[in-house]
């Protein structure tokens, strides 16, 4: 009797599940998209935009996320485990992660976009000796080598989608040439004198490299110790000595130095601004045009051009800024 029962749920259990699993049957005949966690805004969008419909990109850090610090979490871990791939930058940026991920590429493809890039082209790291400066993002041209790294990436994970993945990656190309004639341009403008760029904390080598300024950092100084000071005395002297107008913030950045600097600079007679907030490490708000790398690139380089003293037209590149 029990053994009758039992087999006759277990017949019903089966029934279900081949049910379930013809209902699922034409979905599972269609071409399953490739899975792909990564690490930055910046890394998953430059996935996104080669991969296209081929590819389902999470990213692991959103808005406001420091990826030098960044750990983990569960869901990150299973995340992982179910994707065919992981994408992240390299160059040490991932600090925490990078054990993490060198043990992971054991198991699945872990792939650094950022280390293809040719070293003669990357700046060495402040904070750490034998390692390079991993902010290559705020260069659009040394961007399209990362977003060439992505669609050969690609290619190799997914060899059918090999004329998607190119195609789509010359399209990107084109909009990030675009980018990087604007920022050119609109940089260009900003008085010899007054390309300086005080902010928080020093993600801003590349772009200054690339567009001739002077990079100077505020992280870290403390005003309560003699040499913070002694800092942002000589910080306030380069604002009034270049006739500098605007200092730019980042979310990390500590109010109260800001707050010195502009008034150490108008107790000697010299007006210093809010120039904006920057995105350093992350982008911004998934959906809105400065979630993506076009639209970051474009609020930064569109900003500094317009608060110190430059040309550029208030919504940026394509029209788009803060709508
Ligand atoms: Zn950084």
């Amino acid at each position: 009797m029990f053994d009758r029962m039992r087999r006759a749920v277990l017949a019903g259990l089966i029934g279900v599940s081949l049910a379930a699993a013809m209902a699922v049957a034409p979905a599972a005949a269609q071409e399953k998209k490739l899975a792909v966690v990564a690490t930055t805004g910046m890394i998953a969008d430059a996935v996104r935009q080669v991969g296209g419909e081929r590819v389902e990109v999470r990213a692991l850090m959103g808005p406001g996320v420091d990826p030098h610090v960044y750990r983990q979490t569960r869901s990150d871990i299973a995340a992982m485990a179910r994707a065919d791939a992981v994408f992240w930058h390299g160059l040490y940026l991932e600090a925490q992660l990078e054990e993490f991920f060198h043990d992971l590429a054991k198991r699945k493809p872990v792939v650094a976009l950022a280390e293809s890039l040719p070293k003669d082209r990357l700046l060495p790291n402040d904070d750490y000796q034998n390692r390079y400066d991993p902010h290559v993002w705020m260069n659009p041209r040394l961007w399209r080598g990362v977003v060439a790294a992505a669609r050969d990436a690609l290619i190799g994970l997914d060899p059918d989608g090999r004329a998607v993945f190119e195609a789509n990656a010359e399209r990107h190309f084109t909009e990030i040439d675009a980018l990087a004639d604007y920022a050119d341009k609109a940089l260009a403008t900003v008085p010899e004198a007054s390309r300086v760029l005080i902010t928080a904390h020093d993600a801003f080598n590349y772009f200054g490299r690339a567009y001739g300024f002077e990079v100077l950092g505020i992280q870290g100084i403390s005003t309560e110790s003699e040499a913070g000071l002694r800092q942002i005395e000589d910080l306030v002297g380069v604002l009034v000595d270049r006739k500098i107008g605007a200092i730019f913030i980042e979310s990390s950045v500590s109010d109260r130095n800001v707050k010195a600097l502009i008034e150490g600079a108008a107790a000697k007679g010299h007006k210093v601004t809010i120039g904006g907030e920057l995105f350093s490490d992350a982008m911004g708000a998934p959906g809105t045009y400065e979630g993506t790398y076009i639209g970051m690139i474009d609020h930064n380089a569109t900003v500094i051009a317009r608060a110190l003293g430059g040309e550029a037209p208030e919504k940026g590149l394509n029209g788009r800024l803060g709508s």
